[in-house]
């Protein structure tokens, strides 16, 4: 019995035949052995590769998670913002439904959020501009930056209420484009500014009305001359003055008293008001018991015929003034003058003709008319 040595494999003990034909299968079986174990090395390096890619991956899902959370806290501090704000605000896609309110929103409405959510915006806040060019919501009108509106509505209540709207674009967390519009209630500020400018209005006219007669004052008066003197001297037109003074009216508050003396004045003032009855013309208190009449395009003698029926009105008017030396009721005396005003004058000498002209009429007997 012989004893081979073939390729390290021990065939000892095996008949001769089948140990030369078994000599194949063992190169085989050894080849495929070297293949196995390259395909497990093989294999080994997937794994490790797989392994550090589920790494990354488990990684990568840990940050994304993270991401996620962060960007939830966001949203709902955002929420909380939102809704916590004191303006009133709400998110109105393009096709105008209201997507989200907040709650200044709601209270401003006087409405709930499933009263406002979904609907379409004009149909929950009817307000100024809607269906106007200038909607905020129409596409074009807000496309890039912010915008401010003045938008008011009608209450039930029929009083306007008055807000600053300032709209922006935004896109909606459906992805479809729409606008944030923040609501500052500016009614009261509204109210105030009214209110001022009539107390204003009301002052300025308190300051050139005479208080006592309600006639305009010699503010008024002083305005008003210089404006037509300038007017007229452009014209080349006649400004005519009526000078007017109460006679011995210092009598008629020693007689009957100084506060009949005021009712004297206001009921003397009011028959002069009524006798400037044309456009323009303008009857004034020019201090004490002295009243001007400013008639604009009016010649001397067209104003000697006024003064004349002023003079004549007011004598009708019948008041008693017993300790009067020119008359049994209370009177005037006028004094008349007219001029085309010059460019380069003032009107002080026409003013100075008119006082001239009274003072002839209270030398010569009083209740008349002197014309200059
Ligand atoms: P004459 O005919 O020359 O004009 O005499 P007169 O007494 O009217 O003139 P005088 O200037 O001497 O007196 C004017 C008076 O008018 C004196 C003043 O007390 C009175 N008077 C002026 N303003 C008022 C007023 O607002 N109310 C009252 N009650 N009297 C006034
Ligand atoms: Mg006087
Ligand atoms: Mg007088």
């Amino acid at each position: 019995m012989t004893t081979r040595s073939c390729g390290g494999v021990c065939t000892a003990g095996l008949p001769g035949n089948q140990q030369s034909s078994d000599v194949p299968q063992i190169e085989e079986l050894k080849e495929r052995i070297r293949g196995l174990e390259e395909e497990r090395s093989g294999l080994l390096d997937s794994c490790s590769e797989l392994r550090a890619s589920h790494e990354i991956l488990l990684e990568t899902i840990g940050a994304a998670n993270q991401k996620q959370v962060q960007a939830e806290m966001l949203s709902m501090e955002l929420e909380q913002v939102f809704s916590s704000c004191a303006d009133a605000m709400w998110v109105v896609r393009n096709d105008k439904t209201v997507v989200r309110a907040n709650d200044a929103m709601l209270t401003l409405l006087g409405k709930s959020a499933e009263e406002v959510v979904g609907r379409l915006c004009r149909n929950v806040l009817e307000a100024s501009l809607c269906n106007e060019k200038s909607c905020p919501l129409k596409p074009s009108a807000c496309t890039v930056a912010a915008k401010e509106y003045d938008v008011s509505r009608g209450l039930p209540s029929g009083e306007q209420q008055h807000f600053i709207v300032t709209a922006a674009p935004l896109v909606t967390l459906d992805g479809t484009p729409g606008i944030v519009t923040q609501f500052k209630d500016i009614t009261d500020r509204k109210k105030a500014e009214a209110a001022l400018a009539k107390a204003n209005d009301a002052l300025a006219r308190m300051a050139r009305l005479d208080s006592l007669t309600q006639l305009p004052n010699r503010r008024s008066f002083d305005e008003t001359i210089e404006q037509q003197w300038r007017r007229l001297a452009r014209e080349e037109q006649e400004l005519a003055l009526v000078l007017c003074d109460i006679d011995c009216f210092k009598q008629y508050n020693d007689t009957y008293g100084h506060q009949a003396g005021d009712e004297c004045l206001r009921q003397v003032a009011k028959v002069l008001g009524d006798c400037a009855k044309r456009v323009g013309d303008l009857a004034c208190r020019y201090g004490g018991e002295e009243f001007i009449f400013l008639l604009p395009n009016t010649p001397l003698e067209g104003a000697a015929k006024f003064a004349d029926r002023v003079r004549r009105a007011v004598e009708a008017l019948a008041f008693p003034h017993v300790t009067s030396r020119a008359a049994s009721v209370v009177t005037l005396s006028l004094g008349v003058a007219a001029q085309v005003p010059c460019a380069d004058s003032l009107p002080d000498v026409l003013l100075k003709e008119a006082d001239d002209a009274l003072y002839q009429a209270k030398e010569s007997g009083r209740n008349r008319v002197v014309v200059a």
